[in-house]
């Protein structure tokens, strides 16, 4: 889905996160449900934001790794 990325400054296709980097992310966004969190699939970037705001956490950039 085409989303605003807050790292790259443009709308950009993103992409749910697998099952992997689903119980990656929970613990570093401190939330059991990370269903609505999306990852920008611009080659380098791989920054997590919600469907709804532009950052997964409100202190800091987030990246799936
Ligand atoms: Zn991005």
């Amino acid at each position: 889905m085409d989303l605003y990325c807050h790292t790259c400054h443009s709308y950009e296709e993103h992409r749910e996160p697998t099952k992997k980097e689903k119980a990656a992310l929970r613990p570093r966004v401190n939330k059991k449900n990370v269903d609505d969190h999306v990852i920008c699939t611009n080659p380098g970037c791989g920054h997590v934001r919600t469907t709804w705001t532009p950052c997964a956490t409100e202190n800091g950039h987030i990246r799936a790794s």
